[in-house]
């Protein structure tokens, strides 16, 4: 397969990003970051997997591309507050909108988290966490969902599903929300590369976690520090495990 980018970007050469710094992993600056457009940026020693596994997809007739990439945590915690405030929806499994009238503040944290992650705590902060889909096979006139049906076996997007599923392993990618595991909702387009994010899994831990969230204008914050514990077990560690790290 040809390069797409230069060989100093190669696998062997990255021995600097191993540890990203505390603001890095919790989403508070950049620099570890290559934007490939205005708005989608992906860690600068996942640029080459990404560009060679792209380019195998465009060759098997699946036109790959990535709906968010990199996120920041004043993104994360816009969509946390947006939620919190009921501003925007909170779904249930099922995608139903839920009534948050009668929930206490810890039912409404859990509920929030099904779906979205905790700000400081999202592996999108990475860089080395995407969302996929395919150009190509989005009906005309219609919107990306990234929704579970879209990716399914009767969805637009089944032959990239079995695509991603047969070859993504071998650029480095896996899926760390394969499926619902009494935490966060299953996610077939979210993929993670692995040989960065097992060092990184390693390095958010609770404390760090913690004095994040201390510094964050996040609503329902003294609820989120008090459960904390229980979050970081349920909601972030709580994924499926990183093939490197099983020994696969
Ligand atoms: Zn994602």
């Amino acid at each position: 397969m040809s390069r797409v980018v230069p060989d100093n970007m190669s696998k062997t050469s990255q021995p600097n990003y191993k540890v990203l710094i505390e603001q890095q992993l919790t989403g508070q600056c950049n620099e570890h970051i290559h934007y490939l457009n205005e708005t989608v940026g992906i860690h600068k020693n996942v640029l080459q997997a990404w560009a060679e596994m792209k380019e195998a997809a465009d060759q098997a007739g699946i036109s790959l591309a990535i709906a968010s990439g990199f996120r920041t945590a004043q993104r994360q915690l816009a969509i946390w507050n947006s939620k919190y405030c009921g501003k925007n929806n909170i779904k249930n499994l099922a995608g139903q909108n839920i009534d948050t009238s009668n929930l206490s503040e810890q039912e409404k944290i859990t509920a929030i988290l099904l779906y979205s992650a905790l700000p400081g705590a999202s592996r999108h902060h990475w860089g080395t966490d995407i969302d996929v889909y395919a150009t190509n096979l989005l009906p005309d006139g219609t919107k990306l969902q990234l929704e579970p049906w879209e990716y399914a076996s009767n969805g637009p997007f089944s032959p990239l599903t079995s695509w991603l599923s047969k070859h993504s392993q071998s650029f480095g990618f896996y899926f760390p929300y394969d499926k619902y595991r009494n935490g966060i909702a299953v996610e077939p387009w979210h993929l993670s590369y692995m040989p960065l994010a097992a060092h990184y899994e390693q390095q958010l831990n609770l404390t760090l976690l913690q004095q994040t969230i201390e510094q964050f204008d996040i609503q329902g914050k003294d609820t989120i520090i008090k459960y904390l514990p229980m979050i970081y077990q349920k909601f972030i560690v709580n994924v499926a495990n990183n093939p490197i790290n099983a020994g696969v």
